[in-house]
């Protein structure tokens, strides 16, 4: 179902953990019921390497909860799925890049259906949102028209792909290249992601994944005020600066909450001290 609907030729890889189906697999089929032996000859007819990876899961072994915890297998997967050779070579730059066509293909169908068929009849209608960009077809693909004609720029930059604000795709492809390039500002990020996109609201959804952004928030200085439960609004001022590094600022209140403590601390010492205090405590 997935091959058909990406309407693009592939050739699938179909990884299984399950022990039963490889043993069926690894067998010749005369040796089965009905059923699973079909199974098998249809298995035999798309083709498969006959080598079996057998991933025996922890789930089924049982494991202590400190083995668990150090145990590779668990948290990472096996490790041929992430370092083999034929695996990861397998997986070219075109290949990327048409992948990447076909789920924008998927998307602009979602979210420009109306547009791209007026563009296949030549005509963006003028409540379009899209009028200004004078959209064109490029492979398939809703791109930007006429802007950059004659600016001597790469073609991708001259007709980037467009791309919805709202769609889920807009964002994964804007957190690849914030990720790729190092945490880019929103405005960088948004002139590397025009090298090949164009995202409608850009600046908005930029800004809005730089500042959700966990690495970002952690590296930026920020400001906090100190918790300073219920006290007169005159006392609040004190701020605590949390920076990382060589810090911007730094305030110091003479340690006041601590010798306001001590005073209290010399002055209930004083009072157990007394004549009176004594006689209380000792008749008592
Ligand atoms: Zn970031």
């Amino acid at each position: 179902k997935v091959k058909a609907s990406l309407k693009q030729e592939t050739k699938g890889v179909f990884w299984v953990d399950s022990t039963i189906l490889l043993y069926w697999i690894a067998a010749n089929p005369s040796r089965w019921k009905p059923f699973v032996a079909n199974r098998r000859y249809s298995i035999s007819r798309i083709g498969h390497n006959g080598s079996m990876y057998l991933v025996k899961t922890i789930i089924s072994r049982g494991m202590s909860p400190s083995e668990l915890f150090r145990s590779e297998l668990w948290w990472d997967g096996p490790k041929w799925l992430r370092h083999s050779n034929e695996w990861a070579s397998s997986i070219t730059a075109p290949d990327l890049r048409q992948a990447c066509n076909v789920l924008v293909r998927m998307a602009q169908a979602e979210t420009f259906a109306e547009e791209i068929k007026n563009v296949k009849k030549g005509q963006v209608k003028g409540s379009s949102k899209l009028e200004a960009l004078a959209p064109i077809l490029v492979a398939d693909i809703l791109c930007v028209g006429g802007r950059l004609q004659n600016a001597p720029v790469s073609k991708t930059r001259k007709h980037p792909i467009i791309l919805d604000p709202n769609h889920p795709l807009t964002t994964l492809i804007m957190q690849s290249h914030h990720h790729q390039f190092k945490h880019p500002a929103p405005q960088l990020l948004i002139s590397i992601v025009r090298e090949r996109f164009w995202p409608l609201r850009a600046r908005n959804l930029a800004r809005r994944l730089v500042h959700n952004c966990v690495k970002c928030f952690r590296s930026k200085p920020t400001c906090m005020e100190q918790l300073m439960g219920d006290l007169p609004p005159e006392r609040r001022s004190n701020v605590l600066w949390l920076v990382r590094g060589k810090p911007a600022l730094i305030e110091c209140d003479n340690a006041k909450n601590f010798r306001g403590a001590a005073r209290v601390l010399k002055e209930l010492y004083d009072l157990f001290k007394t004549q009176q205090a004594q006689e209380a405590i000792t008749t008592q």
